[in-house]
């Protein structure tokens, strides 16, 4: 039975485990920290979800969620409440700028093969802020991971608090913390890959854009060799992404003429008002290794890529949901840790470099491609649109269902 216990230095914390303070420590309560701490809690797991942020932060970033998150956050009683806060959009649209030319996959199709056959559009901070609400006092805000020991037995991790360092003990840790992820910083291990030498700028406004083209869908990737960009709305907002070369000053970025010049070449209208301007670096890296003894690494802290495709926070909820699994079998059903977590970390690194590194530098070459090499490739799209199989299969590749399939065959 659980009873509370006193950290070394007088900070509290729930004791269920003989010897520790938890089973497992979950540090970051982005949208993929807070859906492992979900997933362990319900499956019964003395769990502690630790964010460094005074709530759950609010940023404009991950937008689309596919059909196999869905399912998972449908199993964990997150998808109604999220769903009734987003935008179902069954439609994703793949548009020449120059030519006008519009290639359109419906998810309706899939519908023989998934309940949810739609992408979800709905802000990351709503799922983090909905689960950490669930979690309850299983989470602790402004409470920073800053270093941490393994041994054989546990994971003993110090938190920066508001007023003191505190520690906590676990049998494992999850490193759910982001890109610059400090966890995976404390284990040394090498983060492949490379950052683009441009910046992406996203616009967000209330300007109707769906007025000034025809049939535009809720996700739309337009290809241009000198202007390519992605519309995309949310519940309240359009959002805009272009890129801009990396010596432009982020001030000039921001600026009210920057926002002019990019709504005038979208829609001829330089007075378009923003609600949110954002920019940021985009890299394409991935851990050497995402499990490491009692420590495992998941979402952006493993693994980064650019956001063409919406596959960097759905990819990082499959890492959360698969390690979660395999967590619960270890500490509910004793089995075995050294077999099952190497295991872990083998099958989500496969497919993040087999299909979400190789897709979305495939995605960004497609949309900047020049008019001759854009040309043979939407030629051949164009094919896949017109032909069932060929139609549910790429669907179905790029909703991530083939990823996991391809994860769970690697041994
Ligand atoms: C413009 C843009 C658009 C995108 N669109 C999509 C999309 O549509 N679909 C998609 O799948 N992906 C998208 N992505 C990627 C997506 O945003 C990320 O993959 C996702 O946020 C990763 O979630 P995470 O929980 O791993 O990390 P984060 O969301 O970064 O969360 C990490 C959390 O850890 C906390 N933290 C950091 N350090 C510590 C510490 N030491 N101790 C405790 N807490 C700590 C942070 O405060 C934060 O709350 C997009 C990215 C960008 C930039």
């Amino acid at each position: 039975m659980a009873a509370q216990g006193k950290a070394a230095n007088g900070g509290s914390f729930r004791r269920a485990v003989p010897g520790g303070d938890v089973e497992v420590l979950v540090a970051g309560a982005g949208p993929v920290g807070a859906v492992a701490a979900t997933a362990l809690a319900q499956a019964g797991v003395d769990v502690l979800l630790v964010e460094a942020a005074a709530a759950c932060p609010e940023d404009l970033r991950a937008s689309t969620f596919h059909p196999p998150t869905l399912e998972m956050l449908d199993r964990l009683g997150l998808l109604a409440p999220l769903v009734a806060q987003g935008l179902k959009a069954p439609v994703y649209q793949y548009r020449v700028r120059s030519t006008g030319e519009v290639l359109a996959f419906d998810l309706g199709e899939l519908a023989d093969l998934t309940p949810f056959p739609f992408r979800l559009q709905c802000e990351q901070w709503k799922l983090s802020r909905l689960a950490t609400e669930r979690l309850g006092e299983r989470v602790r805000f402004q409470r920073r991971v800053v270093h941490f020991a393994q041994d054989r037995d546990g994971v003993t991790v110090h938190l920066e608090a508001p007023t003191a360092i505190e520690e906590v003990r676990a049998r494992y840790l999850v490193a759910a913390d982001g890109a610059n992820s400090l966890i995976r910083k404390w284990l040394g291990v090498a983060f492949e890959g490379f950052t683009y030498p441009e910046k992406f700028l996203t616009l967000s406004t209330d300007c109707p854009l769906e007025a000034h083209f025809h049939d535009l869908a809720y996700v739309n990737y337009v290809s241009d060799p000198e202007w390519w960009h992605v519309m995309l709305r949310t519940p309240s907002l359009w959002r805009v992404l272009v890129t801009a070369p990396n010596d432009t000053p982020d001030e000039v970025l921001l600026s009210d003429a920057t926002t002019a010049t990019v709504f005038r070449r979208l829609i001829g209208d330089p007075s378009v008002v923003t609600r949110h301007r954002t920019i940021y670096r985009v890299h394409q890296r991935v851990a050497a290794r995402f499990d490491h003894g009692r420590v495992h690494l998941v979402g952006d802290a493993a693994h980064l890529n650019n956001p063409l495709g919406g596959l960097g926070m759905n990819s990082g909820i499959h890492d959360a949901m698969n390690l979660a699994d395999k967590l619960v079998r270890v500490l509910r059903d004793g089995a075995d840790p050294d077999e099952l977590l190497p295991r872990f970390g083998r099958q989500r690194r496969a497919v993040t470099l087999s299909f979400i590194q190789e897709q979305t530098q495939r995605n960004k070459a497609m949309m900047e491609a020049s008019e001759a090499a854009r040309r043979p490739v939407f030629a051949e799209l164009a094919r896949v649109v017109k032909d069932r199989d060929r139609r549910r299969a790429w669907m179905r590749r790029q909703a991530m269902f083939t990823s996991l399939e391809e994860a769970a065959a690697v041994p």
